[in-house]
């Protein structure tokens, strides 16, 4: 059995940039879990690019000496924004080589709590026991079935999150389900790659980033304008940009008012540059699927309109819903001791769930700390949050 002070479980982003901060303390010994990058390598589609901005993609680092620029310096990988996913990915894996090398890639099997901390089962038995685990898991356990889809297939229904590469429907009949960027973007992706694409979108407008306003605030009115309408993290519009970008302000408003501002930082939206290579595709809006039925190796789907269609397969594009209990990894009994809203844990300062010591990152923290955490440029607030809570300790 092994013991340590801290554990971190999942190398994406949040738990490569705590990872990094927390070796900068004395006398902390930490052990890393996870394949690098791997929810970005296997759960997103080959020719995608990142929505958020320049600024909103460096992964934190405690010196700033590990951002895009540095990566491109060091690798001769240069891009601009947007920036490719393949690029996004290996720049995570080198930010990990430089300020994580020691990382164990094994997964974590089970996390229980005991008297003195934590006891953590890895994949090949191994035992570890550390006084805090800090959970960096991400999103992956959360994509989103809507129920009319739970009864089909994989081969006749499957969520974005399955796919890694969208080539495998050229020449098939796909219906896409969703209005946000994830769904957008694979409907580019699947009718460049020569599938026949409809995308059906329940709202009655897509919202598309980057609109004439957008564009004049952020650029229009000169750097210094812009910088006091937009925070560098780039979570939510004019004005509002800047509260976001302060979880521990934000935190203190009413809950309704949390709410209401989260709603209009985060709601379904497609980046502009989409427009153009979805111009040859069918968008169906304020429409809903009302049944689907297999009829052999197709469905066929009926809309609230009345019309029907029949298709090779259905992509969700229906994003993912935070609930922590479907962390498998945690034994059930300390996912119960973990209280919660929806799914999302309650945290305090530091990021700490009710259950002392266990700490919780990424889009599980949004409930607490705001939109923020659902995006890559929240990890600096989290990993400083996380170091002032263990050095008071
Ligand atoms: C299609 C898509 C596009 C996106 N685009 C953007 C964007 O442009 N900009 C942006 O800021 N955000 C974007 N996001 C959101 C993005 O998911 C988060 O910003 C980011 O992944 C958060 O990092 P994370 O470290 O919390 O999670 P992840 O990147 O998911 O990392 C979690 C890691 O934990 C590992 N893990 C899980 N369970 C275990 C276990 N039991 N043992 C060991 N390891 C484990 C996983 O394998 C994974 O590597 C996008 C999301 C999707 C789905």
């Amino acid at each position: 059995m092994r013991q340590c002070d801290v554990a971190i479980i999942g190398a994406g982003p949040y738990g490569l940039s705590a990872a990094a901060h927390l070796a900068t303390m004395r006398g902390l010994g930490i052990r890393v879990f996870g394949q690098p990058m791997s929810f970005w390598d296997r759960s997103m589609p080959v020719g995608m690019f990142l929505r958020s901005g320049w600024s909103a993609t460096h992964i934190a680092d405690p010196r700033g000496s590990l951002k895009l620029e540095a990566y491109q310096a060091a690798s001769g990988n240069h891009f601009s924004k947007p920036v490719p996913l393949n690029s996004f990915i290996q720049y995570g894996l080198w930010y990990q080589r430089q300020a994580i090398p020691q990382l164990d890639q094994r997964k974590v099997a089970r996390v229980e709590s005991d008297a003195k901390g934590f006891r953590l089962l890895l994949e090949d038995g191994e035992v570890v026991s550390p006084r805090r685990v800090i959970v960096a898991a991400g999103i992956g356990s959360f994509a989103r079935r809507p129920k009319e889809f739970q009864g089909l297939p994989s081969s006749l229904a499957s969520h974005t999150s399955e796919h890694r590469h969208l080539q495998r429907f050229a020449g098939k009949r796909v219906l896409v389900i969703g209005g946000g960027q994830s769904a957008l973007e694979s409907g580019a992706l699947l009718h460049e790659g020569g599938a026949q694409v409809e995308i059906i979108v329940r709202s009655r407008s897509i919202h598309w980033l980057q609109g004439v306003a957008s564009t004049a605030l952020h650029y229009g009115l000169g750097k210094f304008t812009s910088r006091l309408l937009y925070a560098p993290t780039d979570v939510g519009p004019a004005g509002i940009s800047q509260l976001m970008a302060r979880p521990d302000l934000l935190r203190r408003l009413p809950r309704e008012l949390q709410t209401k501002l989260w709603k209009r930082s985060v709601r379904p939206a497609g980046s502009r540059w989409l427009v153009a290579r979805l111009q040859d595709v069918p968008i169906r809006l304020g429409r809903s699927v009302v049944s689907v039925v297999p009829v052999g190796q197709s469905v066929k789907v009926r809309l609230d309109d009345g019309s029907e269609r029949t298709v090779d397969h259905i992509l969700l594009g229906t994003g993912y819903r935070v609930d922590i209990s479907k962390y498998e990894f945690l034994a059930p009994e300390l996912a119960r001791s973990i209280q919660h809203s929806n799914g999302y844990p309650w945290l305090k300062e530091g990021l700490e769930t009710s259950v002392p010591g266990l700490h919780i990152l990424g889009a599980p923290a949004a409930w607490s700390f705001g939109p923020l955490m659902q995006f890559v440029s929240g990890a600096r607030y989290a990993s400083q949050a996380l170091m002032r809570a263990i050095a008071r300790d």
